[in-house]
């Protein structure tokens, strides 16, 4: 019966419609065609605390650079790759690219720095992504305390048995869980209780309109007052001006991340911008 209703509703197909479906496939094809070119990127943007406003670590964006369409943020394709299940081979791109990249940063730059790596709820759901995981943090040498893995407060919200079991293998593995976009899901204190998380992002939506907004004023001191309680350290997202970075301060952020500090940069602009000179053997005693 689903096959003749599928048929029914071809029927009707609307212009626009097939012009949505024709706009997935292009993407979706694009997609798979850029995974095998090797068109994806990462872009890095500092995170910085706020009270030395030293860098402290970098978070890994993916990018993709299409011969004809030029550089292309996730807003264009990330949606459709996890809909189409794509996500899980990009996401082990990301995973390997982005450690691969960190290996580098610890080793020729001494630099301590920590790497934040966007997950979709598609590859917590699959217990080999731990497996992954383990082979590549030894391939590359990486100390896993130094690997954050951001999941979105959505995605957790859609949780199923699987995510939870993945994340406790994570935590015991010794990385560090983020929760990201925090604020949009309406999620509860004793909900985020089950989850064994390391660290809150705030949504951006709430730094935004910080010094004019007193119930998004009062929002922030609420979630850093209740993150502080959980033992959560809190990062700020979408900082754009010197004021929304005081207010933050005040209100005892200790990491941010936004414009105001830096726009995600290709790894070679980040290495010549933030980190120190390449590490000399010599001087190591
Ligand atoms: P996100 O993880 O919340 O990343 C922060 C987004 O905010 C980034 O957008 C960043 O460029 C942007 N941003 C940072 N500071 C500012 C600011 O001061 N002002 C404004 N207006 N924007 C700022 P981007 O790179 O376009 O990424 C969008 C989203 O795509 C990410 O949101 C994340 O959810 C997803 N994403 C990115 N890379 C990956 C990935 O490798 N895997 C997965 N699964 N998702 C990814
Ligand atoms: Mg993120
Ligand atoms: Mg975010
Ligand atoms: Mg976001």
């Amino acid at each position: 019966r689903a096959k003749s209703e599928g048929r029914g509703r071809a029927c009707i197909f609307v212009p626009e419609d097939e012009q949505r479906t024709l706009h997935r496939v292009n993407i979706e094809s694009m997609i798979r065609e850029s995974l095998l070119e090797g068109h994806f990127e990462l872009h890095y943007q500092p995170v910085v605390s706020m009270g030395h406003q030293m860098i402290v670590g970098a978070e890994a964006l993916v990018r993709l650079r299409h011969p004809e369409r030029g550089l292309m943020a996730p807003g264009e394709f990330i949606d459709i790759a996890e809909e189409t299940g794509l996500i899980v081979q990009l996401g082990e791109w990301v995973l390997e690219e982005g450690l691969r990249q960190l290996s580098i940063w610890h080793r020729e730059h001494a630099s301590a720095i920590y790497l934040s790596i966007n997950v979709s709820g598609k590859q917590l759901q699959d217990y080999r992504f731990v497996r992954t995981l383990e082979n590549l943090l030894s391939r590359y040498r990486i100390r896993p305390g130094y690997l954050i893995l951001e999941i979105t407060e959505s995605m957790l919200m859609h949780h199923t048995d699987h995510t939870l079991e993945v994340m406790n293998r994570l935590k015991r593995l010794g990385c560090l869980l983020s929760i990201d976009d925090f604020g949009t899901g309406y999620s509860s204190l004793s909900y985020l209780q089950k989850f064994p998380l390391d660290i809150l992002k705030i949504d951006r939506s709430f730094v935004t309109d910080i010094e004019s907004n007193k119930t998004h004023r009062a929002l922030v001191t609420a979630i850093i007052t209740m993150s502080r309680s959980l033992n959560l350290r809190v990062i700020c997202e979408g900082i754009e001006t010197a004021q929304q970075m005081e207010i933050l301060k005040g209100m005892r952020c200790q990491m941010g991340q936004g414009y105001h500090f830096s726009k995600p940069l290709p790894a070679h602009q980040f290495t010549t911008q933030y980190l120190p000179g390449s590490y000399q053997a010599t001087s190591a005693s």
